[in-house]
């Protein structure tokens, strides 16, 4: 992950979760029962964004495509599957522990060095007798922490009340880690598996503990025989599946950016290893740069405004083992520039890793050339959650009209939670509430519509911006009179009147043009 940068997009981070809890969109997991931290529950509207994000992705992936086949492996997987790709060993953070007062713990990673002085207390209330203590507590050079250790010395040594002086250890200035909440000194870091672990079956031993999967990746590499001899496909062919992945994070923060249960949205697309292509044919690192772009026009097609997205390619040193190279596709959160996706070419790594692990034979046979080799596989690996949460930031919009405030979120209209809201403009009125709720049955055979008749037109209006429901339809009196009906939009706030019967229409057809 990249270091935190000062820039932050202009809304903030309280606004979406406050905008997201009031408008039933995502609430904090067990809510009643003071929530389970990094765990998060989407509402009425929020399931409709989410399943629309999931959906615009498919159908990019799989569907616009032509080569690639979709999968839903299951979520408990044998746990061999995680000791040969290299998680049962190595999928960990590295963690520091606080010495300060909070004992809280971080990820290594996460925290930046800064330059530190050991410094030693002396107890001078005796002028005649002073008494020196090298407390071996670090501090950092600059800063207030001096103070926060002189408290804790006071404490620890007994010498509160006392007159002391402290003083720097000549020559101990070093690079060290200090916890952002308290100052404390950070240990040295450790390795931290993040997989979740269960028990399967009636008996508590060893061998019925299984993991949660950490990503959905795997699960599609064990089925690449399956799928490639079922569906009949040859190289370059790619699967996809999104569900859900389970990570122990050591610190779940910043709303549904990282929480321990979350989606991922994972295609694994084999292909020719680059050095036995012929020419004409798309080397792995083509495909690599053509699966990036792909991926960055994705976001763009579905709204993101193409300042707020960017991509960062990885550095050797912080390259995954199994990588030959890998970009992330950063977006700009309110807490400044995160990884959205990471698309990377991971070799044959995993294919031939499972070869080892399963005594299969997963190479590809290519029998043009004649020859048996591991596919090279392409990863685009994105989060439905951090794209959720992306997609709600970049749509959030506040204006003024007529003196007032607009909350709205301009989201595109196919990602658009609801698509169209329908309002009597007098619910004492039966003809005129029996003509609405018809037209509402109607448009909810084709789109996902809602009817509303519990507050005046305005409230109505504002409570469907903050959604981002592109089409509001008023059903009037004079409706009654020449069936027709006011639909206004969303984004320009102008108001058209149409035939009843042509409602469907205009809103279908203004959301496939989006
Ligand atoms: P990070 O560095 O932020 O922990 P990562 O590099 O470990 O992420 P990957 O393993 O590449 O993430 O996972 C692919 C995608 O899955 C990420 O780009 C992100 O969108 C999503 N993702 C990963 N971990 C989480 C999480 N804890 N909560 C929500 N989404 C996540």
């Amino acid at each position: 992950m990249s270091a935190p940068e000062k820039e932050r997009s202009s809304v903030t981070l309280d606004t979406i979760v406050s905008l997201c809890k009031r408008r039933g969109i995502i609430y904090p997991g067990s809510d009643i029962y003071d929530g389970l931290a990094g765990t998060y529950d989407y509402g009425p509207v929020g399931i409709e964004l989410k399943r629309n994000v999931k959906e615009a992705w498919w159908r990019s992936v799989v569907y616009e495509r032509g080569d690639c086949e979709g999968l839903d492996a299951a979520i408990l997987m044998n746990a061999r599957v995680w000791k040969s790709s290299g998680h049962v060993d190595g999928f960990s953070d590295p963690l520091v522990d606080s010495h300060g007062p909070s004992r809280k713990r971080y990820r290594a990673d996460h925290i930046e060095e800064t330059e530190c002085t050991r410094y030693t207390v002396t107890d001078v209330t005796d002028a005649d007798a002073p008494v020196t203590y090298d407390t071996q507590l670090w501090a950092p050079s600059k800063g207030k922490a001096k103070e926060f250790y002189q408290a804790w010395w006071e404490r620890e040594l007994g010498l509160a009340g006392k007159r002391v002086k402290i003083e720097a250890v000549e020559g101990s200035t070093r690079k060290g880690m200090f916890g952002p909440d308290d100052g404390g000194l950070l240990g040295e870091p450790r390795n931290f598996n993040l997989m979740l672990t269960t028990k399967v079956g009636p008996v508590e031993d060893a061998a019925a503990t299984v993991y949660l999967r950490p990503e959905t990746a795997q699960g599609i590499f064990v089925n690449f025989e399956n799928v490639r001899t079922s569906a009949r496909r040859k190289l370059p062919f790619g699967i996809a599946q999104m569900g859900k992945s389970f990570r122990n994070e050591i610190t779940p923060k910043n709303f549904i950016f990282r929480t321990r249960e979350f989606e991922q949205m994972e295609v694994e697309f084999f292909c020719k290893p680059g050095h036995l292509c012929k020419d004409g044919e798309l080397t792995d690192e083509q495909w690599h740069k053509d699966w990036l772009d792909r991926r960055l026009s994705w976001y763009h097609r579905y709204g993101i405004r193409p300042e707020n997205l960017r991509t960062r390619p990885h550095a050797k040193d912080e390259l995954a083992h199994y990588a030959k190279a890998c970009y992330d596709i950063e977006y700009l959160f309110p807490i400044g520039w995160q990884e959205l996706e990471g698309v990377a070419n991971r070799t044959d790594f995993d294919l031939r890793a499972h070869a080892e692990g399963s005594s299969k034979d997963l190479r590809y046979f290519d029998q043009e050339a004649n020859a048996h080799y591991y596919a090279y596989v392409i990863e685009p690996s994105a989060g439905a959650d951090r794209s959720t949460l992306a997609f709600l930031v970049d749509a959030y919009r506040e204006e003024e009209v007529k003196g007032e405030k607009r909350v709205s979120l301009k989201l595109n209209r196919k990602l658009a939670p609801i698509k169209a809201a329908v309002f009597p403009l007098l619910k004492n009125r039966p003809e005129l509430v029996a003509m609405a709720e018809n037209l509402c049955a109607d448009l909810r055979k084709r789109v996902y519509t809602v009817y509303d008749d519990t507050a005046g037109i305005g409230k109505l209006y504002r409570r469907q911006d903050e959604i981002g429901t592109p089409y509001c339809v008023t059903v009037d009196v004079e409706s009654l009179e020449d069936q027709k009906v006011t639909i206004r939009d969303r984004d320009t706030m102008e108001q058209v009147r149409i035939p009843a019967t042509e409602a469907i229409k205009y809103i279908t057809s203004g959301i496939d043009e989006a």
